[in-house]
């Protein structure tokens, strides 16, 4: 079986232990598999994302050792490939306008809603202006506003996969694997009601950005031939999503690997503002690619 898989970086910061584990175990297992490692830069946040931190990653994962199998792709070369995306399921009537801030979103929502998880992209929409910019009309009559964010109608979209894809009795879909098994702390959940109740209406295009994360990725996965995702345990609650979107635009659905995370002393999940785990910080105290392999328990 082929075997493409891919570390996906934004360069909004510096490398820290999490990627290195992240990076070498997707491109070990390439290597063991005879396959393809690729690195792609998501840099679709244009206001965080810098070049200095493009070429500190690829110093990083150069002196880790790693070598990819392709020139990086990177997202903000490809904003006519999402805008291509989003004219589809506009036309489909599967996106609306939204105009409100997040701001917007607490106020419309009250309190924190005790017993209310927030979904992988904060909390869960209130639909607030579904059914408002559009005139009345089917959205798709209307051209796709480039001024505004586009939610999914997450409603209609589950609905439209049904029940070929999304059974409400499901409470698992394949493929998937984490290397913690489905005991896992996070949940795949699968049904129709989950996604409204636990994902609901995420912006699929950001004014800012032409396209959002989650949309992206699944547009880019498809055209790297990724096959395998190997990626950190906190994307977990994005993989439904991303399966959605696959089954939405008629994208194949990779193999996904959540792996485990690399935490700080304190057992924190390392972010990019934890300087104190750079790569580089490392480096320049003489630590080698192997030191950094074994403090990662690699
Ligand atoms: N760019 C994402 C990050 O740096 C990773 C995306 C992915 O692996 O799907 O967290």
């Amino acid at each position: 079986m082929a075997f493409v898989t891919r570390f996906a970086p934004s360069p909004t910061g510096p490398l820290h232990l999490g990627h290195a584990y992240s990076a070498i175990l997707a491109h070990d297992m390439a290597r063991a598999e005879g396959g393809q490692f690729l690195l792609r830069i998501e840099d679709i946040d244009r206001q965080r994302s810098k070049s200095s931190w493009e070429a500190q990653l690829i110093e990083d994962l150069t002196w880790l050792g790693l070598t990819w199998d392709a020139k990086p792709m990177r997202q903000s070369e490809r904003l006519p490939n999402y805008a291509r995306a989003l004219d589809q399921l506009w036309a489909r009537d599967l996106l609306y306008p939204c105009t409100c801030s997040r701001r917007d979103i607490e106020l419309a929502l009250g309190a924190p809603q005790e017993g209310v998880l927030p979904g992988p992209d904060g909390p869960i929409y209130p639909g607030t202006c579904r059914g408002q910019h559009c005139k009345g009309l089917p959205c798709s009559m209307l051209p796709r506003p480039a001024e505004m964010h586009l939610r999914l109608d997450m409603g209609r979209a589950t609905a439209c996969c049904e029940p070929a894809i999304l059974r409400a009795d499901a409470t698992d879909w394949g493929p998937w694997f984490s290397e913690t098994g489905s005991g896992h702390a996070g949940t795949i959940f699968t049904n129709r009601d989950a996604f409204e109740e636990k994902i609901g209406d995420i912006v699929l295009s950001r004014r800012d950005f032409g396209t959002s994360y989650h949309l992206a990725v699944v547009i880019d996965d498809a055209a790297q031939g990724i096959t395998h995702v190997i990626r950190g345990e906190d994307l977990l609650e994005a993989t439904p999503i991303h399966v959605l979107l696959q089954r939405l635009l008629g994208l194949p659905t990779p193999i996904y690997h959540h792996h485990r995370l690399i935490r700080d002393d304190l057992g924190k999940r390392l972010a990019k503002r934890d300087d104190a785990q750079a790569l580089a910080k490392y480096r320049a105290e003489g630590a080698t690619p192997a030191d950094i392999r074994r403090m990662v328990g690699l």
